[in-house]
């Protein structure tokens, strides 16, 4: 097989690997940069693929509309709802509160996956040096080179081959489309029950059939799955209560284990981990695609700030220095979003009396300090750049 030299190396062909290929070449268009993707060339073979519903905050909106990769098929959040199962504490989010137009959008992943393609194919009609190239299986061999490697090679937890910093809460979630009888347009809804968080997500389906996401203990979710439809219905409306009227039908049910797996160093010499090849987070706060995004956002700034002003071949050290940079520039954003995601993973998942009176008081006071609400919102919305 053949050989090639590229500045850029890309491993990965999910939304964090594409994203940072396309806003690359879109404010470098020359960039010699090779994508190795282990998926399939053709959209229709990842049809099946992967329909969970993923909440991307605003402020990925306006990155990936940047590159016209936005999905036309999203449904927006204006209210979050948050309570406990069972216990006082509850608190609501509205877009008016915070002057925004959504709080969030709510997409399935294999869209974001498929948006990010066609943007990329669009842009690389204009690339002469990117070559993208789609590798069957990992015994395809072709020796590739470049200055810089970069790592978006991301995966779920428990998958992938590699263990670092994290924690394993002993979670799985649930997750599947369905129709309730007496949906409000717009609104989710977050309950934390005694195994961990209940997530009711809009869809673009329409205003009654929602995105499921229920996590739980691996053996209650196992079992949940294997429930037929009746019986695991009755067991939803039993722990989320009526206040969206019967659940009436659930369909498109997948499970994920749940945990954090994160790299303290994200660069070393001529290499750096962008998305979840970097950090892997619980699902309850809805931020590890956000904040893959504002990875491969920020690393493309960086990378292109290098090629792009190079008179000659960057050096080793100019690009050890590059990523360094970069590093340190993600460093207040990851730790905060990992911070923030770890500690509500565990404290919506405790049963500790003290514990849940806390977390009572938390919610409570997130409703009557409207500060602390808009602070933790923006968090969610934006990130920390
Ligand atoms: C149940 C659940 C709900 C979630 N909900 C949300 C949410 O609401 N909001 C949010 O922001 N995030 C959410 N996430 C997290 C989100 O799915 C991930 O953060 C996101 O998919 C990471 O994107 P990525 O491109 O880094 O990795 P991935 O999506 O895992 O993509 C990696 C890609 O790289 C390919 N690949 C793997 N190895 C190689 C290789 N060696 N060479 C080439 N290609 C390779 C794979 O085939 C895959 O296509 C959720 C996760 C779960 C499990």
């Amino acid at each position: 097989m053949g050989k090639t030299h590229s500045d850029i190396l890309i491993h990965g062909g999910g939304p964090v690997a594409l994203a940072c290929a396309a806003w690359c070449l879109q404010k470098f268009p020359e960039a010699k940069i090779t994508l190795l993707d282990r998926n399939p060339i053709n959209d229709a073979d990842l049809a099946a693929a992967d329909s969970r519903g993923i909440a991307l905050s605003h402020g990925s909106k306006i990155l990936l509309d940047t590159i016209h990769a936005w999905p036309t098929e999203c449904a927006d959040i204006h209210r979050v709802h948050v309570s406990q199962a069972g216990r006082f504490g509850r608190a609501l989010m509205t877009r008016e509160e915070l002057h925004q137009d959504a709080l969030g959008h709510i997409v399935r992943y294999r869209d974001i996956h498929l948006a990010l393609r066609k943007a990329l194919r669009a842009i690389q009609v204009n690339s002469p040096n990117f070559l993208w190239e789609h590798i069957q299986n990992s015994n395809d061999h072709v020796d590739h080179s470049a200055q810089c490697i970069v790592h978006a090679e991301g995966g779920l937890f428990k998958t992938q081959d590699w263990v670092e910093s994290g924690r394993d809460y002993g979670q799985s979630a649930l997750v599947g489309l369905v129709e309730v009888e007496n949906a409000q347009p717009h609104q989710a809804w977050e309950r934390f029950t005694a195994e961990g968080p209940l997530a009711v997500l809009p869809s673009h389906y329409g205003p009654h059939i929602l995105n499921l996401v229920w996590c739980g203990s691996p053996e209650s979710s196992a079992h949940r799955l294997q429930l037929s439809d009746a019986e695991f219905l009755a067991s939803l409306q039993n722990e989320f209560g009526s206040r969206i009227g019967r659940f009436l039908k659930i369909q498109d049910r997948r499970l994920y284990e749940l945990g954090l797996n994160y790299r303290k160093q994200i660069t070393r010499d001529n290499e750096v981990w962008i998305g979840n090849a970097a950090q892997t987070l619980h699902p309850v706060a809805g931020q590890g695609l956000n904040l893959g995004l504002r990875d491969a956002f920020l690393l493309s700034e960086k990378l292109v700030g290098l090629f792009a002003n190079a008179a000659q071949e960057p050096s080793p050290a100019q690009i050890q220095e590059t990523l360094e940079s970069y590093a340190q520039s993600r460093k207040v954003d990851r730790t905060t979003t990992i911070g923030l995601t770890d500690f509500m993973a565990r404290i919506f998942t405790s049963n500790l009396a003290p514990v849940v009176l806390a977390r009572g008081l938390a919610l409570s006071a997130l409703q009557w300090l409207p500060p602390v609400k808009t602070a933790l919102a923006r968090q969610m919305m934006f990130g920390r750049r």
